[in-house]
């Protein structure tokens, strides 16, 4: 078993590590406080290829395995977390949602200008009275004619603002329930359709969040993703790939808490000397690092079982959970550590204790991944 990264692994990380260095890390404070994202950094991200990563090479894309993917996602995250779920929903939930499912003129279509970051991508699942049992969803979306006529709200719909496209899931036979769900794509601008106020957030403040809304909205049926009716198998199958996006974030996150903790223990002192030498600080650092290398290589297991052969939703669900409590722990820890000074937001820590926090929710809760998890064991 071979614990080294690959030349070429290298090589991502570091194409993630450089773009977050030198376009995200100065100003990650400011994003966070205005609850903004500069239109030249998404601009410049595009150029580089960072809308296009796991596009195929056919369409415009970078087409890079998982672990690349999960690397660059982590390294994003060590800057700026809401700008790396912007990255992580476009690629792991509408481009694997229209690579996987979509028919040979929706990818001719769409992907291109998905991997160029001609159009951003938003994924819409979740409504107000539906969450973790995303199968109960109500908004409606009925055939008539060429048409689906769109009704209803949808929540939580990450980058909604710049989307070009957003992927709603609907009941397109409301009376089947789950198995009345259908994947369609939603183009920017469709009549009828309404975004909500941004969501005052916790964290990820420089992620754009809101409500959607359609009153008979109509939307060609070409954009039908996948078979009619069998859009929650579209929505539960990519659910893998954007969780291994989110337990990446949680690992970043976590890094540069720590980072900031331990260089911070080495220059504050306290009864003259460096709290660095004090035990009760020495002993937190090696629970952090211990803990952050455990989600690591749970992590990093999960994006290489990604690429292979079967499904590996038990060691995805495995990675998620562990990592993204892992980032809670370690920035509370940080916060600690910082005393008072991590309490505010002269400090970094402050901030990486709100991003942390939703990665335990989105995607999945902690409690629907030791579902998944508990029920992988048990089926034998
Ligand atoms: C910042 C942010 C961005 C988001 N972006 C998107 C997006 O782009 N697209 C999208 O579709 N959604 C998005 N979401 C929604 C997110 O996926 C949901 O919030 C999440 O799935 C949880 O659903 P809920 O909030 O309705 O909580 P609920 O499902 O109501 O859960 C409340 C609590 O009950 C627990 N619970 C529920 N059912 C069970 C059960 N069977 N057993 C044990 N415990 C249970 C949960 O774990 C949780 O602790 C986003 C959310 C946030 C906060």
């Amino acid at each position: 078993m071979n614990f080294d990264l690959s030349e070429d692994h290298i090589m991502m990380r570091d194409f993630g590590r450089e773009f977050a260095a030198k376009r995200l890390f100065d100003i990650a404070e400011e994003m966070d406080a205005k609850e903004y994202m500069p239109d030249e950094v998404i601009e410049e991200a595009k150029e580089l290829g960072f809308f296009g990563l796991l596009a195929p090479e056919e369409y415009g894309g970078e087409g890079i395995d998982t672990l690349s993917y999960a690397l660059i996602i982590e390294e994003l995250s060590k800057a700026c977390a809401g700008f790396a779920i912007m990255i992580s929903v476009h690629n792991s939930l509408v481009m694997k949602a229209i690579e996987y499912f979509g028919t040979d003129e929706q990818k001719k279509e769409y992907l291109p200008k998905l991997a160029s970051g001609e159009i951003i991508g938003a994924y819409s699942l979740s409504e107000p009275g539906s969450g973790t049992d995303a199968g109960s969803l109500k908004c409606q979306a009925i055939a008539e004619g060429d048409h689906y006529v769109f009704n209803g709200t949808k929540s939580w719909v990450t980058s909604a603002q710049r989307a070009g496209i957003i992927i709603v899931f609907a009941l397109t036979d409301p009376e089947k329930g789950p198995k009345g769900i259908s994947a369609i794509i939603v183009p920017a601008g469709t009549e009828g359709m309404s975004l909500g106020a941004p969501e005052k957030k916790m964290g990820l403040k420089c992620s754009d969040t809101r409500e959607v809304s359609f009153i008979d909205a109509k939307v060609p049926k070409a954009n039908l993703i996948g078979e009619e009716n069998h859009g929650f198998k579209v929505a539960l199958s990519l659910l893998d790939n954007g969780r291994i996006g989110v337990a990446a974030q949680a690992l970043g996150i976590a890094e540069s808490a720590f980072r900031e903790a331990f260089n911070y223990s080495k220059e504050r002192k306290q009864f003259g000397r460096p709290i660095s030498e004090f035990q009760a600080i020495q002993f937190k650092l090696a629970d952090m690092a211990t803990q952050i290398d455990a989600a690591k290589l749970l992590v990093y297991r999960a994006a290489v079982l990604n690429d292979a052969e079967g499904l590996h939703s038990r060691e995805i669900s495995m990675a998620k959970l562990f990592a993204t409590e892992m980032s809670n722990y370690v920035v509370d820890e940080a916060v600690q550590i910082h005393g008072g000074y991590g309490y505010v937001k002269e400090y970094p820590v402050e901030r990486y204790f709100r991003d942390a926090r939703v990665t335990e929710i989105y995607e999945g809760t902690s409690e629907a991944q030791r579902i998944v998890i508990s029920r992988n064991l048990l089926k034998g």
